[in-house]
């Protein structure tokens, strides 16, 4: 079956964007079948995964709006093993476009049926906003991964994600559920950092990843190479942390699987 996860935070830069590249390029290595749908006009994802974004005609934003078929906008940027539906800045006017049409909120969901069996999972990497574009995200989705910062605001934004999240399973996608929260460019030196990592266990238990991403510079060149850090430098501190989160989201599925 396949697994749709999105990848969200309304905070800004706390590693939707890296998580979801390394993800892809991580379970690609262990032999899936993936596709990451970039849904942030940044398009970094695109970026980050080789794609030039201002080079496209065809992106999600024509997907959403009925204007492309999927199978025609996906691609497989070389290097990399997982498909990619890109994205670039007229996404944002997917935004004001969508409001207007029928089922908004519906619109991925629905755009990816015809190809999600041809993947094992699907990773959303959700814009840095509660908006129309990370709902059609967290509709489509089995479940989400939060990455966040170990910092004294990160539990604040928590609440109104968390509180999204129920509104939509009440509403629009009953089976929609939190997977973990990953702390990410974590600095153990800080101890602010530790005091908020601990917190978050006592809050969320089981629900937090045991891995621990830690800020590592190789992480941050990677993406200014079109490239996954896993793909740019397998062995660095970084990379590892990704093939162990992986690991970690591979044991749990299939631990969730032999439960069910
Ligand atoms: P946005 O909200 O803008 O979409 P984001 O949540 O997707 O941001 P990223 O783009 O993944 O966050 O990361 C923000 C910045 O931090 C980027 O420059 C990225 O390269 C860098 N970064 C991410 N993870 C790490 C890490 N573990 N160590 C060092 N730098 C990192
Ligand atoms: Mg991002």
């Amino acid at each position: 079956m396949t697994r749709i996860i999105a990848i969200a935070n309304q905070k800004g830069g706390v590693g939707k964007t890296t998580t979801t590249v390394n993800l892809a390029a991580g379970l690609a290595l262990s032999g899936k079948r993936v596709l990451l749908v970039d849904l942030d006009p940044q398009g970094n994802a695109t970026m980050g995964s080789g794609v030039d974004k201002r080079a496209l005609t065809h992106t999600v934003y024509h997907v959403l709006l009925g204007l492309s078929a999927i199978q025609q906008v996906r691609v497989r940027p070389d290097g990399t093993g997982y498909d990619v539906l890109p994205a670039n800045r007229e996404l944002a006017g997917a935004e004001v476009e969508m409001v207007a049409l029928e089922n908004r909120e519906l619109r991925l969901k629905a755009a990816l049926s015809p190809i999600t069996s041809d993947y094992d999972f699907i990773l959303l990497d959700c814009p840095p906003a509660l908006n129309l574009l990370t709902l059609n995200g967290l509709v489509a989705a089995h479940s989400v991964m939060i990455p966040m910062q170990c910092e004294y605001y990160a539990l604040e934004g928590l609440t109104d994600l968390v509180n999204t999240i129920k509104k939509v399973r009440a509403h629009l996608n009953p089976h929609i559920e939190i997977d973990g929260l990953l702390r990410t460019m974590f600095d153990p030196r800080n101890t602010l950092a530790q005091q908020v990592s601990t917190e978050l266990q006592q809050h969320f238990g089981a629900k937090v990843y045991d891995t621990i991403i830690p800020r590592n510079v190789r992480i941050a060149e990677a993406p200014s190479y079109g490239k996954s850090a896993l793909d740019f430098d397998p062995t660095c501190k970084g990379s590892q942390a990704y093939v162990a989160l992986t690991a970690e989201l591979l044991w749990r599925e299939n631990a969730a699987r032999a439960v069910a």
